[in-house]
């Protein structure tokens, strides 16, 4: 007998990646081999030395095809087995190695929009729905978009073994959110680029498309983010919590570090980082207790405890999780070293 494994990769497209897949069929308790294809048609070779790698890195249950087939996230690598420009994880997977005795851990919410056609879904053709207000963890029809979808893609999740922690409806209608972990660094991006293409995947069903735009509608529409939730054993556990969560608060706005990070939270982080919509202007570093208006916030629950996780709020929807982990360790984590 045989199963079927879903390889899924990013690809190359500037300036935001895109997932792809493609099936192989393998023989029932085979290993997951190497793979590759044509890098021509994704943007990650030249058509005259195309081929790519595909080397698994993490699989789960297809809970969409059931029984024993698998999804199989892979990095992609050059012929020489050397990691891809593309290949974003790789670097991840060196700062996680280099940090592990700091027990890093995250949690990521990932907001996006459901688009029907050319509008998001629950936008009147030709025109806008009532303003803001709500939305947000509403119920009704007048209120909710999409929400067959959402529950199914949870599900998907869910049975797929991932580490999925809520959802809810966001403040403009068709915008939802889901949240990955906390989990460590590489698994918390890996399981959160799977439950992105469950997205898309379990949306292509009910006929609708799933967005990560960071700002789906110019206007008086929030954004999409993809705020993420970080913190170390000796942040979480204390007795030097608080202190530890300052440093990090701290490491975050010194020098170069809030444009190093800025600059790699998202193309288009510019559109949603306005000071507006409960966003701190991309160009001005700020952290605060219970503050959704600062870049980074200390939940008001880690002040009265002394101890905790930090937000950083700033990653817009379309954040490569893999670069985001990366930033936050090497500068949090390199601080809390000294
Ligand atoms: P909010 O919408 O109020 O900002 P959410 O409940 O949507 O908050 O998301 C909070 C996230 O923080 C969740 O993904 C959760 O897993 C994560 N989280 C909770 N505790 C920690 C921790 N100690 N370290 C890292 N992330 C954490
Ligand atoms: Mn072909
Ligand atoms: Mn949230
Ligand atoms: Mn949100
Ligand atoms: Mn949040």
């Amino acid at each position: 007998m045989t199963f079927k494994a879903e390889y899924i990769w990013i690809d190359g497209t500037a300036p935001t990646a895109k997932l792809r897949s493609k099936t192989k069929i393998l023989a029932d308790g085979a290993e997951l081999p190497l793979w590759g294809f044509d890098g021509s048609s994704t943007n990650q070779a030249q058509g005259d030395a195309s081929d790519c790698v595909l080397m698994p890195v993490f699989s789960c249950p297809d809970p969409i095809r059931g029984g024993s087939d698998l999804l199989v996230l892979c990095e992609v690598l050059n012929t020489d087995m050397t990691p891809h420009p593309s290949n974003t994880r790789a670097e991840l997977t060196e700062a996680g190695q280099r940090f592990a005795s700091q027990e890093p851990i995250f949690g990521i919410e990932q907001e996006y929009t459901f688009f029907d056609g050319d509008r998001p879904l629950g936008f009147p053709v030709g025109g806008f729905p009532a303003p803001q207000g709500g939305y947000y963890c509403g119920v009704g029809v007048d209120e909710i978009h999409g929400r067959d979808v959402v529950e199914a893609h949870l599900d998907n999740c869910l049975k797929a073994g991932l580490g999925i922690s809520g959802i809810n409806a966001e403040v403009m209608p068709g915008q939802w959110e889901f949240q990955v972990g906390p989990l460590p660094p590489v698994e918390v991006a890996d399981q959160l680029w799977i439950a992105r293409w469950l997205l898309y995947r379990t949306a292509e069903d009910f006929g609708v498309s799933a967005t990560l735009d960071p700002k789906p509608v110019k206007g008086d529409w929030n954004g999409a983010g993809a705020h993420t939730n970080f913190s170390t054993k000796v942040m979480r556990e204390g007795p030097e919590g608080y202190e530890a969560i300052i440093t990090a608060c701290e490491s975050l706005g010194e020098g170069s570090k809030p444009l190093d990070h800025v600059k790699n939270y998202g193309a288009g982080i510019d559109d949603r980082l306005t000071g507006q919509h409960e966003t701190a202007p991309w160009n001005e570093y700020s952290y605060g207790v219970s503050d959704r208006g600062a870049s980074v916030r200390i939940p008001w629950q880690v002040e009265k405890d002394g101890k905790g996780y930090i937000e950083d709020r700033r990653p817009n929807a379309n954040v490569d999780p893999y670069v985001v982990t990366r930033l936050m360790v090497d500068t949090c984590c390199s601080a809390l070293e000294k």
